[in-house]
Parts: structure tokens; C-alpha cells; sequence
């Protein structure tokens, strides 16, 4: 692992990869990667490179585990053992539990469950390359393989970290801000802004927090706008056609 960078900002406001306080790294998405799962999506953003794919809705055994009235959401976050630069133990961990259990949860206010009663929505989030905000990148996936799947949804989820480095809050932590910064702040949204993921390490004051919260918005408006570019690009021509028979 490298070393501690003495600074991370520099005297122009430029961090360590060019980027300034309140830019996002890069992200590319494209859907409909996997021919047998339901929905599916590659994102890369910076170097993190993840894929999320939906099996469901079918029925859910053992049949003890169904819920009456609505189907049950299960995430399951996984980092390939190749994915950072020592080999990860394959299996689940303390740490891949911990973000499968609230990464699922951060799809439950818009997740239509009601419509499949009884039925299970698998999603499966796996971590191909690491680089600091995979949970992040793994949820950006995971929103548009829903969709992908049919699954209807009261809208979009978007998630991005904010945390702090030389005493300055910082978008989007890039892997030297992740490892040595003084704070790490990853937050899911939906399109009404309401926050359905919220996860702290470190330490930030209660106005850092509203500040940085609203860095995320700023930073989750620019990821909706890329995720419905790729729903647009998939699905706007068939929606358009539709239009036009009517
Ligand atoms: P996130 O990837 O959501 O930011 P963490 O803050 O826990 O989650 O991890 C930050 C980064 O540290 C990861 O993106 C990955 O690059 C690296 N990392 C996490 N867990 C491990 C691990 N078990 N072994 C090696 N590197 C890891």
C-alpha cells in the first residue's frame, strides 16, 4: 500500500487526482451485460469497475423466508478476491455482510415489493476491481440492473461518499483519501433527495455532516443524470415507438 501523501490538496484546490473538492471521479454505466440474469449493469467509476446483476422476481423457498404481502428485496455485496492488491479471503466477511444488510435496505422506499407477493428479487453486487467507494458504485449498479429487470420502482437510487482530507470535505473519496483522511461519509439517495443509506467512519462535526450531505445531493443529481442517460439510451426508442402506435 503506499504511503501517507503529505498533502492532499494542493494551493490551487486540486486533489491529488486532479480533481477539485466537489468533482466526481468518471463514471461509465452500460446495462444488459448478462445475457441469463434478469437485469444486469457494469459501472466503472474512477477505478472501480463493478457488476450488479437481478434474478426475480420468482418464488422465494424455503418457503418459511416468504412475506404474505410483498416480495423480499436480498443484496448480497461481494468483493472478488482479485479486486484489490492482496487476494481477499473468498466468501463472506463481517464487512460484506454489514453492506449487503444496508445496501438492500437503501432500495426500500422505492422497490415496488407489493406487486410480487411471496416472490424473492435477488440482487447480486460483485466487486471486479476496488479503489475506494465500491458500496457506492455497487448501489449505482445495482439501481439501474432493477431496472433492467422490470422491477418497478417509485424512481432511481444514487450513492456517492463525501469525507474530509487536509481539513476540507471532499467528493467522491478517491483511494489515498479513503485510506489516510480524517473521515468517510457514504450516502444513498433517492431522486427526492430522501437519504436511505447513511454510514460514518471517523469524524465530522454536525455542520460538516449538513455540508457534506449536501456535496452528495450536488454529486447523486450529476449520477441520476448519468444512470437515465443509460435508461434512455436502452429504453427511450421502444418507449417512443410505443407513443407513436398509440
Ligand atoms: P468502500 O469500498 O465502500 O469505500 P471501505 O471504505 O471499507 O469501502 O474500503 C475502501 C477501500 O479499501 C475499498 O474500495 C478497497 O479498495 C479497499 N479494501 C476494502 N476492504 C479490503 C480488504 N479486505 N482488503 C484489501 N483492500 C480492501
Amino acid at each position: 500500500m503506499s504511503d501517507k501523501p503529505e498533502k492532499f490538496i494542493d494551493e490551487n484546490g486540486i486533489r491529488l487526482d486532479g480533481r477539485r473538492a466537489d468533482e466526481i471521479r468518471p463514471m461509465t454505466v452500460e446495462m444488459g451485460v448478462l445475457s441469463r440474469a434478469d437485469g444486469s449493469c457494469y459501472l466503472e467509476w474512477g477505478n472501480n469497475k463493478v457488476l450488479a446483476a437481478v434474478y426475480g422476481p420468482r418464488e422465494l423457498h424455503p418457503r418459511r423466508l416468504q412475506r404474505p404481502g410483498e416480495a423480499l428485496v436480498r443484496y448480497r455485496y461481494n468483493m472478488a478476491a482479485f479486486s484489490v492488491e492482496d487476494r481477499i479471503r473468498p466468501g463472506p466477511s463481517r464487512r460484506s455482510t454489514e453492506i449487503s444488510k444496508v445496501s438492500g435496505e437503501a432500495f426500500e422506499p422505492v422497490v415496488m415489493t407489493q406487486y410480487y407477493p411471496s416472490a424473492v428479487i435477488d440482487v447480486f453486487a460483485e466487486v471486479l476491481q476496488a479503489d475506494a467507494g465500491t458500496r457506492t458504485a455497487a448501489i449505482n449498479a445495482a439501481t439501474l440492473a432493477l431496472v433492467d429487470a422490470g422491477i418497478p420502482m417509485k424512481g432511481l437510487v444514487a450513492a456517492c461518499a463525501v469525507g474530509k482530507v487536509d481539513g476540507q470535505l471532499v467528493l467522491d473519496l478517491n483511494k489515498p483519501e479513503d485510506n489516510y483522511g480524517d473521515a468517510d461519509l457514504p450516502i444513498a439517495m433517492t431522486e427526492d433527495g430522501d437519504i436511505t443509506l447513511l454510514q460514518m467512519d471517523g469524524n465530522l462535526t454536525v455542520d460538516e455532516i449538513n455540508r457534506g450531505i449536501e456535496m452528495v445531493k450536488k454529486g447523486c443529481e450529476q449520477i441520476f443524470e448519468i444512470q437515465k442517460a443509460a435508461l434512455m439510451s436502452k429504453f427511450g426508442t421502444i418507449e417512443e415507438e410505443e407513443v407513436l402506435e398509440d
